[in-house]
């Protein structure tokens, strides 16, 4: 159920700040509410979903500068990753990762968004599962899952793995060549983050009790 919702969150299907509740979630799974808690303290573990003081669980929904700083931790982690695996190529199969990218390439012929944002999410957790460290897996398979979020609330094109790349990171690291596949990974995250635009200002948010106390504050004397 946990990989489930996951895999709704990859695919962009699960709105940030959405609330949830056990009773709706139980109905979904058909699973007893007492399951349904064990998995909403996992995903609440995952980071993926918060718990209020009030009790009610949301759908997280990273600030700015929040998507910001998990950017940063992607940047000083995912070059080096590309980097390692590149050193390791004569005895690492690159098969998985070559049948993925032209996965990524039907879904973007075929327009299927849904589809094409799970799996250039994909992409970027087989590198952390081709390091074997769940460590790394564990936190990557997290900020994959709050950028995704983020690029719900912040993104301006289409989708957030300009179309290439990875396929130039990939070409890269079976060469052998761990300083170039890294160079294009931080290229490549660099793009991610330029359009999320994460610097700009954000919109003012429209909210009715708000519009009436402003009303009201102009309508006394
Ligand atoms: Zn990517």
């Amino acid at each position: 159920m946990r990989r489930h919702f996951l895999q709704a969150v990859f695919e962009q299907r699960v709105p940030p700040g959405a609330r949830l509740t056990e009773e709706a979630l139980a109905e979904t799974f058909g699973v007893s509410r007492t399951v349904i808690r064990q998995v909403i303290a996992r995903l609440v573990q995952d980071g993926i979903l918060i718990k209020q003081a009030t009790g009610a669980t949301n759908v997280a929904a990273p600030t700015r500068s929040e998507t910001k700083k998990m950017l940063t931790v992607r940047h000083m982690i995912e070059p080096e990753i590309v980097r390692s695996l590149a050193t390791r190529s004569g005895s690492l199969s690159f098969d998985a990762l070559k049948s993925h990218l032209d996965k990524e390439d039907q879904a973007r012929a075929a327009r299927d968004r849904a589809t094409l944002v799970r799996l250039v999410g994909e992409f970027h957790l087989m590198l952390a599962q081709m390091t074997d460290n769940p460590i790394l897996i564990r936190l990557l398979t997290k900020l994959q899952a709050l950028v995704c979020l983020a690029i719900l609330l912040y993104a301006t094109e289409e989708d957030a793995c300009p179309k290439g790349e990875h396929r130039g990171i990939v070409e890269a690291m079976i060469a052998g060549e761990g300083e170039r596949a890294a160079e294009i990974m931080r290229h490549h995250l660099h793009h991610i983050e330029e359009d999320l635009q994460l610097d700009e200002i954000p919109k003012v948010d429209p909210h009715l009790s708000g519009a009436l106390r402003w009303l009201r504050d102009r309508s006394v004397g």
